[in-house]
């Protein structure tokens, strides 16, 4: 009885050996590797994938390191033990196992008529069962062992393209940041500074709010047209249309890598803001022929509104009113040799600068790297206190500006450290433009001098506000100019470069190297007659008793 049961018992393990080793280990490996790969390929080409997520809010589609890596090394791995699973308990246990357990035939199901078959049948059974179980253990061991391979492939893949992703967004950084790139929206109701723009794909128009490098994909995004749109400024990206992420309203192209320079012009009403602004576009697009100076508008929007405004300078020798709450700023690209620029000129109205609320309003006065203060002399009380009636008579025609250029200084002024900062509204350069100088040359008493306008202002009456300047900006400079500056019917081109002067001198506290073509300071030795800022200007056709061409005006 006893060698019955142990030649029973080396039966069942020589045929647990046999069924593992020779029929069921290689059985399951084969299985499982087979479902690993159909759970990693590709699905039948041309047909979707269930397993990728719909487009979100980024019509862009989500690269494969970063979602569908995972998704197919998680369905590979499920399918492999599934399988093993599924072949083990089915085909294996319930039917072949079970068959042999009540003496049917295995293959067949069919039971054995003679009772020695059945017993032999049964007699296998138990070791083909345990056969078929360590068959599949072992198989999952090597499975196991795979699968750790491929998910610490994976994770290199990943970690590899998140490095990628770094390198390339602090490249794109670094050189904004070299190049002091800081976005801002020239808008009114926005102004606010953004770190991506949005970008509008050229091919379908719709909108990617994250195109750079990230979960979209380190060198492009696929857009959901196909079409692939590079991530990285430095390969292009600044070429695709771009839009403000607050407003959605349209920016210049190349926003994304330049500077920009916010200069707000600030002036009462009928100042002279809008023609200084006027003629100090057309000295700066008249300078471009004569030096590495280049300029032109960033859009085509602000192409359009300098036309329609030297139209209304043509047609009435003046401009309308600036209109609205808040101004649009002005545009232009300005390139000197290898440095560029994006100039934003702000024009707001005379009005927003009145009192406290409104002139908080302009939050782009926070940005702003630079100022240029309008100075309507004619409209400060104290100098026209001891007016003659024919003086007062040409001061009232030229519509002197409210309120006086003291009371809009005090308020912007009052206002600026709350915006900018106490340390940084000191710092900004403040350029002074005395406007209307044509009426000023007029009245004996008020005779522009070439030179030395600060000390000039303070002997006419304005010494309070050359004062306050003198101790609120730490940089400033003067010029003067008439009030057909703008107006561009006759030689006035020695007028447009110093209203130009101007604004590229805030432009050279920049950095950008256009100190050449301003006149030298008249701290620095003078040069004997005529300016540094080109030929010599012709007899300017303002109305007025002045012969001799103004010489360069500016001081410091
Ligand atoms: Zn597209
Ligand atoms: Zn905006």
């Amino acid at each position: 009885m006893g060698g019955l049961i142990s030649a029973a018992l080396w039966l069942t393990v020589a045929v647990w050996a046999g069924v593992c080793l020779f029929r069921a280990f290689w059985e399951f490996l084969a299985l499982a590797l087979r479902a690993s790969a159909q759970g990693l390929g590709p699905r039948t080409p041309g047909t979707p994938d269930p397993r990728i997520p719909p487009l979100g809010a980024e019509p862009a589609q989500r690269a494969y390191w970063s979602e569908l890596l995972w998704v197919d090394a998680y369905t590979s791995t499920r399918a492999a033990a599934s399988a093993v699973r599924h072949r083990l308990l089915g085909r294996w246990m319930a039917v072949t196992a079970r068959r042999m357990f009540t003496g049917r035939q295995p293959s067949t199901g069919y039971r054995f008529d003679h009772w020695i078959a059945r017993s032999v049948v049964r007699l296998l059974a138990p070791g083909t069962a345990l056969g078929a179980i360590t068959g599949a253990l072992l198989a999952s061991a090597v499975m196991v062992l795979v699968h750790l391979v491929m998910w610490l492939l994976a994770g290199l893949v990943w970690l590899a393209a998140v490095a990628g992703v770094a390198v390339l967004r602090g490249a794109d950084r670094g050189v904004a940041l070299v190049r002091g790139v800081r976005m801002k929206c020239p808008y009114p109701g926005c102004y606010r500074p953004f770190p991506l723009a949005v970008h509008r794909c050229p091919g379908c128009r719709t909108a990617h709010r994250e195109l750079r490098p990230g979960r979209f994909g380190a060198l492009w995004h696929l857009c959901s047209c196909g079409r692939r749109l590079t991530t990285v400024s430095l390969a292009g990206r600044d070429r695709l249309p771009v839009e403000c992420p607050h407003c959605d309203r349209s920016l210049p192209s190349g926003i994304g890598r330049l500077r920009t320079v916010h200069i707000p012009v600030v002036g009462g009403t009928s100042s002279g803001k809008t023609m200084l602004m006027a003629a100090a576009v057309a000295g700066l697009h008249a300078s471009t022929g004569r030096s590495a100076l280049k300029v032109e508008f960033a859009t085509a929007d602000d192409r359009r509104d300098m036309v329609d405004l030297n139209g209304q300078l043509k047609q009435s020798g003046r401009v309308r009113k600036t209109q609205g709450g808040q101004p649009r700023a002005l545009m232009l690209r300005i390139s000197h040799r290898r440095s560029h620029r994006l100039l934003y000129l702000y024009d707001p109205m005379g009005e927003s600068l009145y009192d406290v609320d409104s002139t908080r309003r302009q939050e782009y006065l926070a940005h702003a790297d630079g100022v240029i203060l309008v100075v309507d002399v004619l409209a400060d009380p104290r100098v026209r206190r001891s007016f003659s009636a024919d003086e007062e008579a040409l001061a009232r025609a030229a519509n002197p500006s409210e309120p006086g250029p003291w009371e809009t200084y005090q308020t912007f002024t009052g206002e600026l450290p709350g915006l900018t900062g106490r340390r940084r509204g000191t710092r900004l350069p403040l350029a002074v433009v005395v406007t209307k100088r044509d009426v000023l040359d007029r009245i004996e008493r008020l005779r522009v001098p070439a030179t030395g306008i600060g000390p000039w202002l303070a002997t006419i009456g304005l010494d309070r506000l050359v004062r306050d300047l003198g101790h609120r900006f730490r940089t400033r400079r003067y010029w003067a100019l008439s009030a057909y500056a703008a107006t561009g019917t006759g030689p006035l081109v020695s007028e447009q470069q110093r209203a130009a002067e101007a604004v590229l001198w805030i432009l050279s506290r920049t950095g950008l190297r256009v100190g050449k073509l301003l006149p030298e300071d008249s701290e620095s030795p003078r040069a004997p007659s005529g300016s540094a800022a080109g030929p010599p200007s012709p007899s300017p056709s303002v109305p007025g008793p002045r012969e001799a061409p103004v010489q360069d005006r500016s001081t410091p």
